[in-house]
């Protein structure tokens, strides 16, 4: 049995960030994988174990309401990230996975620092618009982004990818997302995983071969939706400058 946290489902999800946990549950079903859901949100009990935990976006308001809260299970997420455990995370959570985020009001919102050092500081404009993003393992990763922060990397973590259309971390670097053991960062909304079932695969590949030791995964037939990621390059290439 798969056990899956989705952290802070009411508060940090928007732009269609749900749609990552429908495709996970999508997948896991056609594998004839068990698995189970839990829905974490401020003040509930954190599960003593995971084997995946995602996490979505949210508005700057949001990242501050759940702040305390964060500080109170960081051991617990600093234990699952040490451990191995994969990990999903979108916008606001990546930005708070990471050391921290300043927003427009010069306020610090501190982040967990499981992405070592990476900063994200709130810029005078909103990086918005859809996105691909080259990376070795994952091909062209497609989605949306919609975010005033601007994220730096440190030297401690490697970026998810790099930036073929729109903007990714920040304005100047061609970096996007940011990852370190099996824990992704980045700003792609979209919902990423249903447009990119390589990343979805490699989640479930990763919490499998994490719990079971290896595990024979085998690769389902993704054609549907790799033919529709790459409509959707195809279609960026022409749109976006
Ligand atoms: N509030 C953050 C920003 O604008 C995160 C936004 C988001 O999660 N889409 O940078």
């Amino acid at each position: 049995m798969l056990k899956i946290v989705w952290l802070y489902w009411k508060s940090m999800n928007i732009y269609g960030d749900y749609g990552n946990i429908l495709a996970l549950e999508k997948q896991l079903k056609i594998h004839g994988l068990k698995y189970q859901i839990i829905r974490y949100d401020i003040g509930d009990k954190f599960p003593k174990d995971a084997d995946i935990v995602i996490g979505g976006g949210g508005q700057d308001s949001s990242q501050n309401k759940i702040q305390d809260d964060l500080m109170a299970i960081a051991p617990k997420l600093i234990e699952l990230a040490k451990k191995g455990v994969p990990m999903l995370m979108i916008c606001g959570m990546y930005q708070l996975f990471g050391n921290y985020f300043e927003t427009s009001n010069g306020e610090k919102i501190k982040g967990l620092n499981i992405l070592e050092g990476v900063k994200t500081v709130a810029g005078d404009e909103r990086l918005i618009g859809n996105i691909v993003v080259k990376d070795d393992r994952f091909g062209d990763v497609v989605g949306y982004e919609n975010h005033s922060g601007q994220t730096y990397l440190s030297g401690k973590v490697k970026p998810f990818g790099k930036v073929k259309n729109g903007c990714g971390n920040n304005m100047t670097g061609s970096s996007e997302g940011a990852i370190y053991k099996n824990i992704i960062g980045t700003y792609l909304h979209g919902p990423i995983l249903p447009k990119n079932p390589n990343v979805t695969d490699y989640l479930i590949k990763a919490a499998l071969d994490n719990k079971y030791g290896t595990y024979d995964f085998i690769e389902l037939n993704n054609d549907i939706e790799l033919n529709a990621n790459k409509h959707m390059v195809e279609l960026l290439k022409k749109s976006i400058k």
